[in-house]
């Protein structure tokens, strides 16, 4: 028996070969039992027509779909001391993501098909998993002119954002989803009205007024899902709502779904498993944008997320030095790592403690980010590339951020013990994490 690790980067685990004995968990075709898994040349094959396959043990490991993350800050071009492409997709690899969204706000700004062709060259070459593209819907990000939305979707972007901030027009907004309903690019927006922040850095509650630090009103995301859910509904195209963190956010999602309203939403795992109380350390790895909820906020998340109205987990993984995090709570830049937490907690908080099966939290990774891009990506369907998920529910570990593969170590996670991680990750039919035995 050997075991086959990928030490030094990618490597072939042969031409042709089987995950024998996993449990598989593919909800995008409804289907969670012991089996086995083919793959010839990078592709998902049916075990009879393989010839003389490499046997790969997953018994006692659950083989899912490859995890697809929507939210993802790779930083390059410009701010390379914080990620790169490779640091960035080897960290996504690492935490079981076989294909991140790179989000636009790099430096330049990936609102130009130039800016673009770079940042698909640097993920042809230094790439660990799939890196796909996000523009930015309005030039530099500044929410005063449309971009050239035509021309991006020729340069091959999947989605639309201006993550970090908001377009604050709402007849600007009304244009850019019409714009994109026309190129049949998703929006993907963070929810935030600039007046109602100001220069908050907490949830505007119990916490923010003992501590003393400014608040964000939870309004401030409310206002914008309201208008974003009016105006999809009236140009009939689809928006997403990216780290949604109130609970009248979700009640408003949720009862736009339920008129047949194109609206989806994600939530990351510092916003389900988080709240504000832990800002009384005045630590600034619990900075982030939105800020951390109350407990209230906090229990409807999990709910919207187990009955399916948050469809995706994702992670707004936004890399930090540790110079510039350490500052005083009110200087420290907004954002956390997530790559290689949020499988660990996932597993940890929701299927351990009873709150989800199996198969859900998968299909939040899965077919859910899936739909929202409208890819063929998240399930083990015949035909499809080889990208897949291989987990150990019962593995234990203490998250350590000096082991992190990101460059960054700005994680609010820092000494969690976690039961159940990743215990492979294949992209292509190339093993990019992990190890598997054979036999
Ligand atoms: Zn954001």
């Amino acid at each position: 028996m050997a075991l086959l690790r990928a030490m030094e980067g990618p490597i072939v685990v042969s031409g042709d070969f089987v995950l024998r004995g996993g449990r598989v968990v593919d909800p995008a075709n409804g289907i969670d039992e012991v089996g086995d898994v083919g793959v010839s040349n990078g592709v998902i094959t049916s075990t009879s027509s393989l010839k003389s396959p490499d046997i790969l043990d997953t018994s006692g490991l659950v083989v899912a779909p490859g995890f697809v993350d929507l939210h993802v800050h790779l930083r390059q071009p410009g701010k390379n001391d914080r990620e790169t492409i490779a640091s960035g997709t080897s960290a996504a690899a690492a935490g079981g993501f076989t294909s991140v969204l790179a989000m636009p706000n790099t430096s330049p700004v990936a609102d130009n098909a130039g800016t673009l062709e770079y940042i698909r060259r640097i993920a042809d070459s230094d790439g660990v998993v799939n890196v796909l593209t996000c523009a930015a819907m309005t030039k530099n990000i500044e929410g005063k002119e449309m971009s050239s939305i035509g021309g991006l979707k020729r340069a091959g972007v999947v989605a639309l954002s201006d993550d970090g901030r908001c377009v604050q027009n709402h007849e600007l907004m009304r244009h850019i989803m019409e714009y994109s309903k026309t190129f049949g690019l998703p929006i993907l927006d963070h929810c935030e009205d600039d007046v109602l922040t100001g220069d908050g850095v907490a949830h505007e509650g119990f916490s923010s007024i003992m501590l003393g630090l400014r608040g964000i009103p939870s309004a401030s995301e409310e206002l914008m899902v309201a208008r974003d859910i009016i105006l999809a509904e009236m140009v009939e195209w689809k928006v997403h709502i990216q780290h949604v963190s109130s609970k009248n956010s979700v009640r408003m999602v949720r009862d736009a779904q339920k008129r047949g309203a194109r609206v989806t939403a994600e939530a990351t795992p510092h916003h389900l498993f988080l709240t504000d109380e832990l800002l009384k350390s005045f630590d600034s790895n619990y900075k982030m944008k939105p800020p951390l909820m109350s407990e209230d906020h906090r229990v409807a998340l999990v709910e919207a997320l187990a009955e399916g109205t948050i469809s995706c987990i994702a992670t707004d993984h936004a890399p930090h030095t540790a110079t510039s995090k350490l500052v005083e709570f009110d200087y420290a830049p907004f954002g956390v790592v997530g790559l290689e937490t949020a499988v660990p907690m996932c597993l940890t908080e929701l299927y351990h403690k009873g709150i989800m099966p199996i198969s859900d939290i998968v299909a939040r990774f899965t077919v859910g980010p899936a739909r929202v891009l409208d890819l063929p990506l998240g399930s083990l369907s015949e035909g499809r590339a080889a990208d897949i998920t291989i987990l150990d529910l019962e593995k234990k570990a203490v998250v350590d951020p000096d082991k992190f593969l990101s460059k960054s170590r700005n994680t609010p996670f820092a000494g969690r013990e976690v039961k159940g991680g990743v215990a492979a990750t294949i992209v292509n039919g190339k093993m990019v994490h992990g190890g598997l035995t054979k036999i």
